[in-house]
């Protein structure tokens, strides 16, 4: 009997279960897929937004503007990274002014701090490649960028570390109320708990409605990107957004906390819950409107392009707290964006909604911070030599784009909620994520992943599952 379960491991349920780890509690995290960070938390614009967009005087602004307010200390906390790097959302004519005076003023409400309204020559100044016809922007200095990956599993690893248990490739299929809790069925056994997080991302509607009568209704918001190489990197230093206006709001351009360029994403309501294809029109309509504010954008650098889905709830909100006629059952639902920069803030509230309900007592051994993966470039020369002398593999360079070592992958593989797979490597250490897409260290990846997991080559998947790579020997084929 657990205490509590916490359904995805998403940002929303790694948030949870770290904040949780905080009390003398018996926890656990069932995730459906192999690995942490798999659903909508690893495909996103990976923005730390400052809080001016949600409605005043919604749960959404208001976690918004809390987690933006946690992130910096975390990001030092748990070893992921982060950068205040400032947003701009661009006004191109002077007769939408009012628009973009209604986002700061809403920004003020929500409690926004340091914003201000830039006329097109400190524009200008500030960001050389914005678009000749801008006109005013509005600036929010407390906006940043942090790495989506390592975000998630920082806080799942330190959950982990205090004590949370977590369950992969487990799918929850029922729920049922039992005298003291819920009995959930899922494809791997029935566990048993007094307290349910509902944090399944796209798919929280289903199981919200497998337990109450008050139907709720998520639909997948598709946002389609591409990726430039990081010789695009500095084109832009600040995240630029479109002022919302006849062309809709939501297509940026800006870098990554890994020195890459974003554009995106589209907003396309679809039915299937999986559908993370990105299409032509999508991306014809990425690059498009990423040109209406930024110019000479070097659309020959891009190196990839994806799609991840909004979890778009019908009222357009936050939906956290125990559902009324579901007792013990929490909701995590609807958590589209700015979900990930109020992770930490949702996390901390569906804690202490727990708290209370159990009266739960703080740990004295509470772990709080937690080292990620060495990363050798950030030691100086001497260090680093050092370092080989000691452990060789940090000297034998695995991926040659993002001068991912052997060391490095071997840590990923090795620490608690290591990574299983390809992709779990590449969200870990970024082997695979520069301008060849892993066209060159995959092969290599997969030996370093037989070799430590103790398993054939033949069991190595991309992502999990039916994701296998090798389907035979080319000697089974003659
Ligand atoms: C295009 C796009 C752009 C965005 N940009 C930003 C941004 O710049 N800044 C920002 O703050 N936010 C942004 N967001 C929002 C942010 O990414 C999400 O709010 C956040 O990642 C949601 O996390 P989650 O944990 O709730 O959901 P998920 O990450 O989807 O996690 C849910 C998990 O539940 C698991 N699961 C589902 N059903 C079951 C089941 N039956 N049994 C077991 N496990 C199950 C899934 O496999 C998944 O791992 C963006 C989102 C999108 C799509």
């Amino acid at each position: 009997m657990y205490d509590v379960i916490i359904i995805g491991a998403g940002v929303s349920g790694a948030a949870t279960a770290r904040e949780l780890s905080r009390y003398k509690v018996k926890a656990c995290v069932i995730e459906k897929e192999e690995d942490v960070c798999c659903g909508t938390s690893k495909a996103n614009s990976a923005i730390v937004h400052a809080g001016y967009d949600a409605a005043e005087g919604s749960l959404m602004a208001k976690l918004n503007v809390r987690g933006n307010q946690m992130m910096e200390q975390l990001s030092k906390d748990l070893d992921f990274p982060f950068k205040k790097n400032g947003s701009l959302v661009v006004c191109l004519h002077e007769e939408d002014m009012p628009n973009l005076q209604a986002l700061y003023d809403r920004g003020v409400a929500n409690g926004v701090k340091e914003l201000r309204i830039l006329n097109r020559e400190e524009l200008k100044e500030m960001e050389p490649n914005i678009s000749d016809q801008a006109y005013a922007a509005l600036y929010a200095p407390t906006a940043g960028i942090v790495c989506p990956f390592n975000l998630n599993i920082a806080m799942a690893e330190n959950a982990n570390a205090n004590g949370v248990e977590f369950k992969f490739d487990t799918e929850v299929t029922d729920l049922k109320p039992i005298d003291e809790g819920w009995e959930i069925h899922t494809n791997n056994g029935v566990f048993r708990t007094r307290y349910v997080v509902n944090a399944a991302g796209v798919y929280a509607d289903r199981l919200h409605n497998m337990v109450s009568e008050k139907k709720i209704h998520i639909t997948p918001r598709r946002g389609d990107y591409c990726l430039l190489d990081k010789s695009a990197g500095n084109h832009v230093s600040k995240t630029i957004f479109a002022l919302p206006g006849k062309y809709g709001k939501g297509i940026l351009v800006a870098p990554t906390v890994h020195g890459n360029l974003i554009l995106g994403p589209t907003a396309i309501d679809i039915e299937d819950k999986e559908g993370t294809n990105t299409t032509r029109e999508g991306l014809d309509q990425v690059i498009e409107r990423a040109e209406m504010n930024v110019k000479n954008i070097p659309l020959r650098q891009v190196i990839t392009s994806f799609a991840g889905l909004r979890a778009h709830e019908d009222g357009h909100e936050f939906l956290i707290g125990e559902v009324e006629d579901a007792k013990g059952f929490i909701d995590c639902a609807g958590i589209e964006s700015p979900g990930l920069t109020s992770a930490p803030a949702i996390g901390e509230m569906v804690a202490q909604i727990l708290k209370e309900k159990m009266n739960l007592e703080e740990k004295e051994d509470f772990i709080a911070t937690r080292k990620g993966v060495l990363d050798p470039n950030t030691l100086s020369k001497e260090e680093r030599m050092e370092l080989i002398k000691e452990k060789p593999e940090y000297g034998n360079i695995i991926c040659r784009c993002e001068m991912v070592t052997e060391g490095e992958i071997m840590d990923a593989i090795n620490r608690p909620l290591g990574a299983k797979s390809l992709d779990g490597v590449k969200r870990r250490t970024r082997a695979g994520m520069g301008r060849c897409q892993a066209g060159f260290c995959s092969p290599r990846t997969m030996e370093i992943l037989a070799r430590e997991r103790h398993v054939s080559m033949f069991e190595i998947t991309k992502s999990g599952g039916d994701s296998k790579i090798v389907t035979g020997t080319n000697k089974d084929s003659l």
